[in-house]
């Protein structure tokens, strides 16, 4: 096969799926008694190379996530040169050191995996100096707040991160007094082999509270390619596909 065949071959395999996850979204928005346009697709291109995401543009994706600040820099670098006229969003979803906030603000335009104060403080730290060095390039321009959704734990998993649902109101608290983030609502991964509709349901009851005291808090970022339905049955605003629309990963990143 040439390169040519093969751009060709993998465009029409990720339209395929695209196509196929976005009639899932619509048969589990149809089944929630919600508007299909409630729910939005981010796609995790993590592991899958820049190629793949300039083609998902193509096909009319413009949400991309990632999970890794040194896989993603790069790969968001070669996409703007590979598709410098895409209009796109990148999100990190991974577990985040303090000492990478730095770097991801240098790509990532919203920040899903905020799960500390202290998180938020060396983000809020890290726009703060970019907006005085005159570089912060936002999609909302180089004086705006960085977005940011809170990942809230469902298990007793620290190791998974996500901050404890009983801390969740001072976090957001928090986030919500610094003028450099905008707290835009919460996520959460469901725990690993369990039952994933309790666990959505306790992220929508704490999302219904945060949004209370903080109404620009609307979004809900749950759900990926094998849950995806019971988040949107539970509120999902975002969900985060990455294996049903880019194929496996296989075990060396999970
Ligand atoms: C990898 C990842 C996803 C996508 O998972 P799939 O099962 O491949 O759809 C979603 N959210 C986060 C935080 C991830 O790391």
């Amino acid at each position: 096969m040439t390169t040519t065949e093969r751009d060709a071959a993998r465009r029409a395999e990720l339209a395929g799926a695209l196509t196929e996850v976005r009639q899932r979204i619509e048969r589990a928005c149809a089944v929630a008694g919600r508007s299909a346009d409630e729910v939005r697709l981010l796609a995790v291109t993590k592991t899958f190379p820049a190629s793949d995401a300039a083609l998902l543009t193509e096909l009319g994706v413009t949400d991309l996530a990632e999970n890794r600040d040194q896989e993603a820099g790069p790969k968001a670098a070669e996409l703007a040169g590979l598709r410098p006229d895409a209009a796109v969003r990148w999100h990190m979803v991974g577990r985040l050191q303090r000492n990478k906030a730095k770097s991801v603000i240098g790509w990532a335009d919203l920040v899903q995996s905020v799960d500390s104060a202290r998180l938020a403080d060396a983000l809020a730290k890290a726009v703060a100096a970019a907006r005085e060095a005159g570089v912060r390039s936002g999609t909302d321009g180089p004086s705006a707040p960085l977005d940011v959704l809170l990942q809230v734990s469902l298990d007793d998993a620290p190791g998974r991160g996500g901050c404890p649902l009983d801390e969740l109101d001072q976090l957001a608290e928090h986030v919500a007094q610094s003028g450099e983030l905008r707290l835009g609502g919460l996520m959460a991964v469901a725990p690993l082999g369990a039952d994933p509709d309790p666990a959505f349901e306790r992220l929508a009851r704490a999302a219904e509270r945060v949004r209370r005291d903080h109404p620009g808090a609307t979004e809900i970022s749950a759900g990926m390619s094998g849950d995806l339905e019971q988040a949107v049955m539970h509120g999902a605003t975002w969900v985060r596909v990455g294996t049903a629309l880019l194929g496996g990963r296989g075990l060396a990143s999970p």
